[in-house]
């Protein structure tokens, strides 16, 4: 069993994939690792460009079907005890990586990255910090930037993630509120070279504040309880 799986979302990023993929490889360097990359229905040559070797699995999506599904199915997928998310944009950097796993081994059970110098306009900067702002107001989750998708979790903050679109905006939410412990460090943020971002002001907004609500009725609902199991005496 591999140390760590890195699950890619890529949705048309024929023109990245190639270069992430060094990238990992040289941030990865000296650790037992596997990449799961998730073709999320591309119409482009995303899936050909990914190149085959021992360490990299690719789960292909018929049709799109979203960042979220694309993320959750990849985390079924993991084989190791600690996962790692990141964009497939190459807006992420992967030499943050072993940062990441540090703070895993030294204690945490979700670590998030923040974007400290996001390479995105100035309507997107904006947007995201008010978003950021009321999410974390309204869900509690305690993080800057949820938006960023460089994440590290132990294997078990999976099962408290639940599978709706949209959900990666929640991955903090839904981990914090099953009780595990998050902690947050400053990741670098690079501009997107190629392609486009699949998002706009329109798509986002709306959306992220209906699933706002429901992940707050979610938690707030949340089974709690403690078992003792008599017959294993
Ligand atoms: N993505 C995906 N499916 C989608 C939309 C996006 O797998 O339906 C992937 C995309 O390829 C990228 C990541 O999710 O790797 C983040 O998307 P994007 O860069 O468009 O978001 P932004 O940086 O604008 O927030
Ligand atoms: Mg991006």
């Amino acid at each position: 069993m591999s140390d760590v799986s890195v699950v890619v979302p890529l949705y048309n990023e024929e023109q990245s994939v190639a270069m992430l993929q060094r990238e990992l490889a040289d941030a990865l360097t000296g650790l037992d690792y596997e990449i799961i990359f998730v073709d999320d229905g591309s119409q482009d040559k995303t899936g050909a460009r990914i190149a085959a070797n021992p360490r990299t699995r690719v789960l292909h999506f018929e049709k799109n079907a979203g960042q979220s599904a694309a993320i959750f199915a990849g985390l079924q997928a993991v084989r190791s005890e600690v996962a790692v998310l990141i964009d497939g944009d190459l807006q992420n950097d992967p030499a943050d990586i072993p940062r990441l796993l540090a703070e895993i081994s030294r204690g945490a059970d979700l670590v998030c990255g923040y974007r400290a110098r996001r390479k995105d306009t100035l309507l997107k900067r904006i947007t995201s910090r008010v978003a950021n702002f009321v999410r974390s107001r309204f869900t509690r989750d305690g993080v800057r930037d949820t938006g960023c998708t460089l994440k590290a979790m132990r294997r078990d903050c999976i099962g408290a993630l639940v599978p709706f679109k949209g959900m990666h905006r929640f991955i903090p939410a839904l981990v914090k509120g099953a009780g595990y412990r998050l902690v947050e460090i400053p990741v670098n943020h690079r501009p997107r070279r190629f392609g486009q971002s699949k998002y706009n002001l329109g798509n986002r907004a709306l959306r992220a504040t209906v699933d706002m609500f429901g992940v707050r009725w979610l938690l707030s609902r949340r089974l709690n309880y403690q078992v003792r199991d008599d017959s294993a005496r």
